[in-house]
């Protein structure tokens, strides 16, 4: 943070920024490319396929909108699939085959990764997966970190995210030209070794080098944040009444955290009283297709069920096993309010 602005380098790719890069590639043994936010790291890559009008992109139902914005962002056309009932993440076995989509955002939600074999083996040869992990730092499918599937994977460093940078975005490829051609589209379709010259239209998702170097003091403790948001899920199950349901996980599944989702029938009546006593627990996104420019008239029957009964309980890394106890007495006795 004080070299980035001792080098008196603070815009365009700066050293931090590449450094950045290169601690966040070691990590996943991927090529890493750094942006403005999650939202832009998946337009990104759509557009580094040149996803556009006419394509069309499945994307789940239930999650925040980021996917389905970058989709439309593009000019493609966003068809969403209801989700799994354990994993909570796009169903391979809803994926429409009516059409043919160019590629599926494969969104790891809340902390669980999605069925990356069933997906490969469902979809059609064709349709290219992107994996958005920004929610689901440390998680694993089949003993493989999230950040490490489909064509390209996502990450956000928004505040709430388990490795932040105040904003900023990360994108992970497997393939050297891959990189190359995420990285034109991020820096006006130009190269460094090149200025001025455009091979491709390309825009400005650049991350600063000021945030890339709050980034890499986070990236250098990613196993250290993980863990500790590990472990305040532990005490939230530890301590939460049992009527809480806690977020359910496949058996080839090992959970990541970043917000506790918790669910209950009576999640509406319980709210009101859980946040009348100050504890910040919020409800789960509606299903995106119930938002006007996303309405499409079908039914999403396992989205609409846990994004009815589903909330996010305050998680942060610095939280302590009383502040968790504390809320879990809000909770039970929120329990106790509307039961009785
Ligand atoms: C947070 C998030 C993003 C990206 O967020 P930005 O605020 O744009 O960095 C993308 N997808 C999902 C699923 C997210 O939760």
């Amino acid at each position: 943070m004080h070299r980035a602005i001792d080098e008196g380098w603070i815009s365009g790719t700066g050293p931090q920024v590449i450094l950045l890069e290169q601690a966040v590639g070691q990590h996943f043994t991927r090529h890493a490319t750094a942006c403005a936010n999650g939202t832009l790291a998946l337009e990104a890559v759509l557009r580094t396929l040149n996803v556009g009008a006419g394509d069309t992109v499945l994307c789940p139902a239930l999650t925040f909108v980021s996917p389905a914005a970058a989709i439309r962002a593009v000019g493609a056309t966003v068809r969403f699939v209801d989700i799994d009932p354990v994993s909570w993440t796009i169903d391979p076995y809803a994926l429409p085959q009516d059409m043919l989509a160019r590629a599926i955002i494969a969104v790891d939600l809340l902390g669980h990764p999605c069925d990356y074999d069933s997906l490969l083996e469902r979809k059609l040869p064709e349709t290219i997966i992107i994996e958005d992990a920004a929610e689901a730092h440390g998680a694993q499918y089949k003993g493989v970190e999230c950040g490490s599937f489909g064509f390209a994977a996502t990450f956000s460093l928004y505040p709430n995210k388990a490795v932040t940078a105040g904003e900023g975005g990360l994108i992970l490829t497997n393939w050297r030209w891959a990189q190359e051609r995420i990285q034109l589209q991020v820096h006006h379709g130009m190269k460094a070794e090149r200025p001025y010259y455009h091979e491709i239209i390309g825009s400005n998702y650049r991350m600063s080098n000021l945030n890339a170097a709050l980034a890499l003091a986070q990236v250098e403790r990613w196993d250290e944040l993980v863990a500790a948001r590990r472990q305040i899920a532990t005490w939230y199950h530890e301590e939460l009444p049992e009527e809480f349901i806690r977020r359910p996980v496949a058996s080839w599944a090992t959970e990541g955290t970043w917000l506790v989702a918790v669910s209950h029938a009576d999640r509406d009546a319980l709210l009101p009283h859980i946040r009348a006593s100050g504890v910040d627990a919020r409800a789960l996104w509606p299903i995106i297709p119930s938002n006007p420019p996303y309405r499409d008239g079908r039914d999403y029957p396992v989205a609409e069920r846990v994004s009815r009964e589903a909330f996010l309980l305050p998680t942060f890394g610095t939280m302590t096993r009383d502040d968790v106890r504390h809320i879990s007495t809000i909770l039970a006795q929120a329990l106790m309010k509307v039961t009785t």
